[in-house]
């Protein structure tokens, strides 16, 4: 189901432009649940979000990835998702771009590594221009990093490392029998990153203003 939407987009501020397209479905471990997705056609601004028909609450899923099974693992991330690995240290958090998707374990330390490389070209040009040490410093923790990810991908440190979701609306699932959900404390929730603010919110705001 696509419909307009009445406000303007929240990146370009361009009137007209936002279409909203809907569909319902299941997802194992998820239920039933609508993937809303809005774009713009005028900027291609992109939101993903996944609203499941049961409310769960603010809660975390972690699975400690012991087997080739666990990389298979399906991952819905929605929008408000904070994402971890913290035995790493590592954490994608919402910012203001974030978008929701369904992937699998293996997809998400993927998305890391992606991240991951790109800051390494990043410091690599940074310690080349300016001969700094810090950037190199940087440069060889980001590799340490990197071989993990893909140590971890071909199967060689199972059990060391484990993924973390933490959605305080409860829209994100790692999906699996071994993964452990618990509810989020009151102060994690407040610590988390919410991301960006749903976009049928925000019209509702303007509306009340
Ligand atoms: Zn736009």
């Amino acid at each position: 189901m696509e419909s307009d939407v009445e406000f303007p987009c929240p990146t370009c501020n361009k009137e007209g432009c936002l279409k909203m397209l809907a569909h319902s479905s299941e997802i194992p471990y998820f239920g039933e649940h609508t993937q809303i997705t809005i774009s713009c056609e005028n900027c291609g601004m992109r939101q993903t979000d996944f609203i499941p028909s049961e409310d769960r609450g603010a809660v975390s899923f972690s699975l400690s990835i012991e087997k080739y099974e666990h990389l298979n693992a399906r991952v819905v991330r929605g929008s408000s998702g904070t994402i971890r690995i913290p035995e790493l240290d590592l954490e994608i958090s919402p910012g203001n771009q974030s978008t929701g998707y369904v992937s699998n374990v293996e997809g998400v330390i993927n998305r890391f590594l992606d991240i991951i490389r790109m800051m390494m070209r990043q410091s690599a040009s940074d310690s080349k221009l300016a001969n700094d040490e810090k950037a190199t410093e940087e440069l060889h923790l980001l590799l340490q990093i990197e071989l993990a990810l893909v140590a971890l991908i071909k199967g060689e440190i199972f059990g060391e490392l484990s993924l973390e979701i933490l959605d305080p609306v409860g829209h994100s699932i790692i999906g699996h029998d071994d993964a452990i959900k618990r509810d989020l404390t009151k102060e994690e929730i407040e610590e988390l990153d919410t991301g960006p603010k749903s976009l049928i919110m925000n019209n509702d705001e303007n509306t009340d203003e």
